[in-house]
């Protein structure tokens, strides 16, 4: 009897060992990745220092990911110092074509969809126009499509799908993958995570500017800074902040960000939201249509700010409309920056906020709101235009299963 426990107390303990040993070999080839996405290219003896691993360890982990295809080995280039005489160095680097993952950026008229490789390079991607008011069982059926023909594709082709990250431009709890609040589709009670599943997992349901953030977090600018807030301009206006030690800020009510009804002239124009002064009704093709007329413009009407920004140069009217609306965009951002002091300042979307002819104007208008603090936060333009979205749904895949 005693020895029967003392047998099974001893199985279970070396079960816990091998379990522990199997967790620390995961959490290091983990390690190893990250290091590797972070640094590039990378020498065996560069990554022991980097991630504190014994040399014997990184031969075997590296040895492992060999086999498996997620890295291959590379010559150093020739202008890199050799460590010693004769054979350049070998330096080991991740394969995009090796894990993937599938995104969906579901919009209020669009739905794109990609095949995304651990390097945040599109394999695959497609784009696919849907009415407005679409249903969502139409357009789940459109997304399970594709992800059945990408998992055939990569079992032909060697790829480990390693899940799927799906965009939606509303308030989204990714616990539950459910809208909480409306935005661009009104979709309540439709989960995602579920609609998904039982063809594959994991699902990574999540805000669309959030995972456009976490895009650039991972694969863009947002790589070699701690903190970072990114503005979308899209038919709407979002905003996903990734912070130091947190990550994504995504809210109590999953609303963080939330920029496009923030109030920026109290008793301005009404908004959409019932409210009146916020940042998307003074920048609203109507307001500025009326601010244009009110500024003696005689071109042709409604007047939207990409329109202005065209005009800007020949049409004093259009000039000073679009100034206004960058003071008050201004105030929208200066007031983030001012808030939140992030490293970082990303733009992304239409002209307004990524034309080259305003970032002057935009960055001067967000000095003047952060006055007579000193400007240190950089700001910068997105890196990946119409995938911003896609990367970021793959970022939110490998960020938990790869890295
Ligand atoms: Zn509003």
């Amino acid at each position: 009897m005693t020895q029967g426990l003392h047998g099974k107390l001893q199985e279970k303990v070396i079960a816990m060992t091998v379990r522990n040993q199997v967790d620390l070999r995961h959490h290091n080839i983990r390690a190893l990745q990250r290091t590797l996405l972070y640094e590039g290219p990378t020498g065996r003896r560069a990554l022991g220092l980097l991630t504190n691993l014994v040399p014997s360890a990184i031969t075997s982990l590296s040895r492992e990911l060999l086999a498996r295809g997620v890295v291959s080995e590379v010559e150093a280039a020739t202008n890199v110092k050799r460590t010693s005489a004769g054979r350049p160095p070998v330096l080991l680097q991740l394969n995009n074509a090796s894990y993937v993952a599938v995104a969906a950026e579901i919009g209020v008229r669009f739905v794109r969809l990609g095949l995304i490789g651990l390097l945040g390079e599109p394999l695959h991607t497609e784009f696919h126009e849907i009415p407005e008011g679409e249903s969502p069982q139409n357009v789940i059926a459109l997304v399970r499509g594709y992800i059945n023909r990408q998992q055939t594709h990569c079992k032909t082709e060697g790829l480990e799908m390693m899940g799927i990250g799906v965009s939606i431009p509303a308030s989204v709890n990714p616990e539950t993958g459910s809208i909480t609040e409306p935005g661009g589709v009104h979709w309540q009670g439709v989960n995602f995570k579920a609609a998904f599943n039982e063809i594959t997992s994991p699902v990574y349901a999540e805000n669309n500017v959030n995972l456009m953030a976490m895009g650039e977090k991972w694969y863009g600018r947002g790589r070699l800074v701690k903190s970072m807030v990114f503005v979308h301009h899209g038919p709407s206006w979002g905003c996903g902040i990734v912070l130091a030690d947190t990550g994504l800020v995504r809210g109590i009510g999953f609303g963080a960000g939330e920029i496009a009804c923030s109030t920026v002239m109290p008793g301005g124009p009404l908004c959409t939201c019932g409210k009146r002064g916020c940042l998307q009704a003074l920048l609203h093709s109507e307001f500025l249509t009326q601010r244009y007329r009110a500024f003696g413009g005689s071109g042709a009407l409604p007047v939207d700010s990409t329109a202005l920004i065209e005009r800007r140069a020949v049409d004093p009217a259009a000039e000073r409309t679009l100034q206004e609306a960058l003071g008050y965009l201004g105030i929208a951002l200066g007031n983030l920056v001012r808030i939140l002091e992030p490293e970082l300042l990303v733009l992304n979307g239409r002209p307004l906020l990524t034309a080259d002819s305003v970032q002057s104007h935009l960055t001067a208008a967000i000095r003047s709101v952060v006055a007579p603090r000193r400007l240190y936060t950089s700001v910068k333009r997105s890196s990946f235009g119409a995938h911003q979205a896609l990367i970021g749904c793959a970022a939110s895949v490998f960020q938990d299963t790869v890295f």
